[in-house]
């Protein structure tokens, strides 16, 4: 029998506020251990929670980058269960009001362009950490505790896990767009849990759903996944039936064990938090948050592939980064440049130095303006395009203008026919073995010439010139 996957995604981000959601901790990842920590955010009994607007305004914002609708008023709700790093043993979450519904988000797997709808975004506070050592035994840091997070719950619309990563990379690079989370993998600021049922090809019915905590990278989701559809068909096959059960998945031992059979959302007694008021959006801040909405990663891509001319790859990769597509784009807009120009200096030299260097364009000196000059002088003969290399560097860290830096580096390319024909000559006269060669026949001693001439030059003469000239000169011979 052949069976089709059917997979839903429960993503937590962890939002970049300064401060924590209900308390004036500082929210920041990296801290020594019980260090941001206050009597709100540690549940001392009477400590009274204060919301942070910045979390609603996030969580609004991620809502309309998703085609949510945006409930203009929603509020918190208690979700009670215990857990040594819930020192409230409750955590303020939403639950039948979220602050948005109903979004679709979309992406590319392999060329063809797929969707996956959003059930719900909701904020809420994260949980600390329990820290488990050897000698100590486990110690539990409330650093995260009050973190502020969004949950963002799909559909079960997804069918493979190549489709959910590439939904996940979508959401990452959509966070990153907003600029409402640092997207650090590494510091667990993107966490997510797995949902995976089979059913039998072309059946419209889903199957039970077995959930998977504790995945940290989207090559573990696919791990997961891939893993979880394997088990569950294997126990089909071999007549059993798939429990609806929690399982751990271990990206070490690559397998997932039972950690619980089902909870229901009964089991965690959900009520409205007493100590909180609705949260309001009101008309002004609703237009505030939407005026905030850039041009959406997926837009970008399409308008490179199919505008600009882009392969996928290139697309894929200018899109990927919200500084070098907004530096193609506003290249491109001086309508004094090929844009697929532009975009080869960015993937290539650009992208190099900033790797290299380990820096993000915006805390080097680059400018569209920069790059396009740039681009010019090489287009327009004044540099060649290995000159225009040494003026890019100079361009990442000084404030001079590509002219200025060719003016002091004396990178002017030579492109006086006159002066290159005089060049031309002299190497040929200095060069008589090559000219025997030449006759007869080694028609690769060319190469030599040019390099000879180019050395003459300083590297200053067009090359593209001293081509045609010297082949003017050699067809002489
Ligand atoms: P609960 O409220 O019990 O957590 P939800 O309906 O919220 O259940 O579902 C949680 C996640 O599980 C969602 O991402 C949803 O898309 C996914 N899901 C629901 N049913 C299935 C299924 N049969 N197979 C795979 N995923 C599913
Ligand atoms: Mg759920
Ligand atoms: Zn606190």
């Amino acid at each position: 029998m052949k069976y089709q996957a059917v997979i839903g995604l429960e993503v937590h981000a962890e939002l970049s506020t300064e401060s924590k959601i209900y308390c004036s901790c500082s929210a920041k990842f990296g801290a020594d251990i019980n260090t941001h920590t206050c009597p709100v955010c540690t549940g001392m009994p009477g400590a009274l929670p204060v919301l942070n607007k910045q979390v609603v305004h996030y969580a609004a914002k991620m809502g309309l980058a998703t085609g949510c609708t945006v409930n203009r008023l929603c509020k918190a709700d208690r979700k009670n269960y215990f857990y040594p790093d819930l020192p409230k043993a409750y955590q303020i979450s939403q639950f039948d009001v979220p602050i948005c519904e109903n979004g679709e988000v979309f992406f590319y797997v392999d060329g063809e362009k797929k969707s996956c709808r959003l059930e719900r975004i909701h904020f809420e506070e994260d949980a600390g950490k329990l820290l488990h050592d050897e000698i100590d035994g486990t110690v539990v840091d409330f650093n995260r505790c009050g973190v502020p997070l969004i949950e963002m719950v799909t559909k079960p619309d997804l069918h493979s896990s190549a489709e959910a990563k590439e939904f996940l990379e979508m959401i990452k690079t959509t966070l990153s767009y907003l600029d409402i989370c640092d997207c650090k993998m590494e510091e667990g600021s993107i966490r997510c849990d797995v949902n995976v049922s089979i059913r039998p090809e072309g059946s419209n019915e889903f199957g039970t759903r077995v959930e998977m905590k504790n995945i940290n990278t989207f090559s573990g989701a696919v791990r997961a996944i891939d893993y979880e559809i394997a088990r569950q068909i294997e126990v089909v096959e071999n007549g059993g039936t798939i429990q609806q059960e929690t399982r751990r998945w271990d990206d070490v031992k690559l397998k997932n064990t039972v950690m619980r059979t089902k909870e229901d959302a009964q089991d965690y007694r959900y009520f409205p938090d007493p100590d909180l008021i609705a949260v309001e959006i009101d008309d002004e801040w609703y237009k505030q948050i939407e005026s905030e909405i850039p041009e959406l990663p997926i837009s970008r891509y399409e308008r490179y592939l199919n505008e600009y001319g882009m392969t996928a790859m290139e697309s894929r990769q200018l899109m990927d980064s919200y500084s070098k597509a907004s530096l193609l784009d506003a290249a491109a807009a001086s309508g004094k440049v090929k844009p697929k120009a532009a975009a080869n200096w960015i993937l290539s030299d650009i992208s190099k130095y900033l790797n290299d260097k380990e820096l993000e364009l915006e805390n080097t000196k680059l400018t569209a303006e920069k790059l396009v000059d740039l681009i010019c002088l090489i287009d327009a003969g004044t540099i060649s395009g290995a000159a225009g290399k040494k003026v890019l560097v100079q361009l990442f860290e000084t404030d001079e203008t590509a002219e200025q830096i060719v003016e002091r580096l004396g990178l002017k390319q030579v492109s006086d026919e006159g002066a290159i024909l005089t060049l031309v000559k002299q190497v040929l006269d200095s060069n008589p073995k090559s000219i025997e060669d030449y006759k007869a026949g080694k028609k690769n001693v060319t190469g030599f010439l040019v390099g000879q001439c180019m050395k003459a030059s300083k590297g200053q003469g067009n090359p593209q010139i001293i081509n045609k000239l010297l082949a003017q000169e050699l067809a002489k011979l």
